[in-house]
């Protein structure tokens, strides 16, 4: 129950005060996801760091439930300038630990272990996924010549 609690005080506190939110100006990929059932929306922007080009600085705007906002600020202090590699086992974790397949890991998601509950509310999952999918598909599409070369692996 205490734990219960302290969860839904980290959701909040991302959704009254959102980190990294904003647009950046200039960007290698962008995409816009909505979550129709709910009504989230939201446009993310993805920049290959120009120190290190495989890791990719995020940037957002967003608007809809609280839940999909907080998310979206916990995927800005995981993801931002982080590896395709490294979010997208954020991603998987995500996905894993709401449809309960594995047990919430801090390492992986920081602040996002905070979610779990949501698993227990399938109608409210995919406000819980949306910025990590937009994420996702921005960085394959920000780093596309890495990608298409996988098919050969
Ligand atoms: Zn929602």
């Amino acid at each position: 129950m205490q734990l219960e609690q302290m969860y839904q005080e980290i959701i909040l506190d991302h959704y009254k005060r959102p980190h990294g939110k904003g647009l950046a100006e200039s960007f290698n990929a962008e995409v816009h996801h909505v979550n129709p059932t709910c009504g989230d929306e939201i446009t993310l922007r993805v920049t290959r760091d120009p120190v290190d080009d495989q890791k990719l600085l995020v940037s957002y705007d967003n608007q809809g439930c609280s839940i999909s906002q907080a998310s979206a600020s916990i995927l800005f202090d995981q993801l931002n300038d982080q590896t395709l590699a490294t979010g997208e086992q954020a991603v998987d974790h995500l996905v894993a630990m709401l449809q309960r397949v594995e047990e919430p890991n801090e390492d992986v998601l920081g602040d996002g272990i905070a979610l779990v509950g949501v698993s227990q509310y399938p109608a409210r999952v995919k406000c819980a996924l949306l910025a990590w999918m937009a994420w996702k598909d921005a960085a394959i599409q920000a780093l596309g010549q890495e990608v298409s070369t996988e098919g050969e692996k």
